[in-house]
């Protein structure tokens, strides 16, 4: 076995000496992986750029650059010891590639770092030497001049070589070489493993200069919407998923939904209702992290956010958006890959969840202190200081976009004898049931709104005089038809209906409110329960 140890080596040291030097790739100058240093750096980049794939290039550069220049001093040492010409440390690129990368050597350029060495055979000794680990060398005279040694990386999985030249011979023997050489050889691995582990901390520190970037972005969007949305799209960028939604949890009620979603998001992830049983649910209850590297499984399952739906997705993680330990929301990012979302990503996903609950906690707030002061609290309609912001707005819209917008005025007939028969509660009951009919019964981009006492109002965008008394006719017919029942007795009301509309370039912008309110007026003088346009 030894000869054919000797005989393989020699066969690699030929390759060695021969000066085989093939160069497999071509690398930047050092000079320019340095130059690419400082634009990682530069402070005005966006998230995006800080994690863009130039800069991953960049950092693969760095990372060579860096094993090279930590293993010299040391490799210079041992060259000096043994009374080598050079020493060089040979690395497969991966444990799928037995090609044998030069990572560093005691001579500053020669052999160039990156060369590739060896053929089939001489590859397949090394990976079989490393597994057994055994010195070898190549003889002349009887004179080692090429010596061997396998390292074992402390990843276990890429195998490598110390390789030690003499121009005639080295100044220790042969026996002092085999006891030296696998001290050296751990002493590389050693490095090796130090610089790796470098190498992953600086990586982790891109995401979190980009993290850090983020926040100091989101601090700065007002808007709900778009805030959500852009969370959604941080999520992808810092965790590598490939759909995010972003979900908004009611603590107290212990109810959730879809806010936001990025595209592509399987539907049953992408809005909707969050059911307090679902997976969801449950991470933002109990504000615990789940993640499932293989979710294939979860289709079977279901539930994820509400218990009659599936899915398909190859890895999910559900990250709850605490604040004070309690839930906000959550962020559910999902991969089409399975193992695509792993600890780390799933460690990003939850620091951009840290870093947005604040600026969620605040847009969210104030949007619903806005919704509050605009919404009438017995009805649920919007009140009339909405009315008036909308009833301005859909009439501007109007002038600009050209067609006509309508406006419906709607009183309940003979309310104050609710109240007198039935009690006050009664006629609230009745207010809230002739509420519910007219919101129902109209399109989202419709505005509906309590004037004030027993007075409700309809702005319709883009909608013709015709469209409207349809609609108006329509609601009061629904109204007529419907039975209160309150405390034993079953109520039943009319209401009375005004219609006017305005079109596009008139001036009578400031009339159409007045003249919806004279046609209700005319609707009570010529018997109530109809509509007057
Ligand atoms: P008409 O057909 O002419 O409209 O007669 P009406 O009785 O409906 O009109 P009127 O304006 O005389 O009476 C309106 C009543 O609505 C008087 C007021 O007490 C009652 N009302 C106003 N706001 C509320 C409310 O929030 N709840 C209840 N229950 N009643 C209200
Ligand atoms: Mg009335
Ligand atoms: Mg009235």
């Amino acid at each position: 076995m030894g000869a054919a140890i000797a005989l393989f080596v020699s066969g690699c040291a030929a390759g060695l000496v021969g000066g085989l030097w093939i160069a497999r790739r071509r690398r930047r100058s050092d000079a320019a992986a340095v130059a690419a240093l400082p634009a990682l750096e530069r402070p005005g980049r966006t998230a995006e750029e800080v994690l863009r794939g130039d800069d991953d290039a960049a950092m693969v550069e760095l990372d060579a650059l860096v094993l090279k220049d930590e293993l010299r001093p040391f490799l210079v040492d041992v060259a000096r010891q043994h009374g080598a010409r050079e020493v060089t440390v040979w690395r497969s690129s991966s444990a799928d590639d037995p090609v044998l990368d030069i990572v560093a050597c005691s001579a500053d350029g020669t052999p160039p770092v990156g060369a590739t060495w060896g053929n089939a055979v001489e590859r397949s000794l090394v990976a079989w030497s490393a597994a057994e680990q055994m010195v070898g060398f190549e003889r002349r005279d009887g004179e080692p001049r090429i010596a061997i040694c396998p390292v074992k990386f402390a990843s276990g999985e890429a195998a490598g070589a110390i390789v030690l030249a003499a121009d005639e011979r080295f100044t220790t023997g042969r026996d002092a070489l085999r006891d030296w050489l696998p001290r050296h050889a751990s002493q590389v691995a050693r490095l090796v493993s130090v610089v790796s582990t470098r190498n992953v901390v600086a990586r982790q520190s891109k995401y979190m200069r980009a993290l850090l970037r983020i926040t100091r972005d989101l601090q700065k969007t007002h808007e709900p919407d778009k805030l959500e949305g852009e969370i959604c799209r941080y999520a992808l960028l810092v965790t590598g998923a490939d759909f995010a939604s972003l979900v908004r949890w009611d603590a107290t009620a212990r109810s959730g939904t879809v806010t936001a979603a990025t595209e592509g998001t399987p539907a049953s992830l992408a809005g909707g209702a969050v059911a307090t049983t679902s997976m969801a649910g449950v991470a933002c209850l109990e504000a615990s992290t789940s993640f499932w590297e293989d979710a294939r499984f979860l289709k079977e399952r279901g539930g994820v956010l509400r218990d009659d739906e599936g899915l398909t997705a190859g890895s999910l993680a559900l990250l709850p958006l605490l604040r004070s330990g309690v839930a906000i929301g959550a962020l559910v990012i999902g991969a089409h890959r399975t193992g695509a979302l792993r600890t780390l990503e799933v460690r990003n996903g939850t620091l951009l969840g840290t870093l947005a609950v604040n600026a969620l906690e605040v847009v969210w707030e104030l949007a619903e202190t806005s919704r509050r002061s605009r919404t009438d609290a017995l009805t649920g309609l919007w009140n009339r200081r909405h009315f008036d912001e909308q009833l301005e707005r859909v009439l501007a819209e109007t002038d600009r976009f050209g067609g006509s917008c309508a406006l419906v005025i709607c009183d309940i007939d003979f309310f104050k004898k609710v109240n007198d028969t039935f009690g006050h509660d009664a006629g609230d009951a009745v207010l809230q049931r002739v509420s519910a009919v007219l919101r129902d019964g109209v399109r989202t981009v419709d505005v509906c709104a309590r004037l004030g006492g027993e007075e409700l109002a309809l702005i319709l965008p883009q909608t013709s005089l015709e469209g409207a008394v349809e609609l108006a006719e329509r609601l009061r017919q629904r109204t007529e038809a419907m039975v209160v029942s309150h405390a034993g007795a079953s109520i039943r009301v009319t209401v009375s209906i005004g219609v006017a509309t305005y079109s596009a370039g008139s001036d009578a912008k400031g009339q159409v409110f007045k003249r919806a309110d004279e046609r209700l007026y005319e609707a009570k003088h010529g018997g109530r329960n109809r509509v007057v346009s």
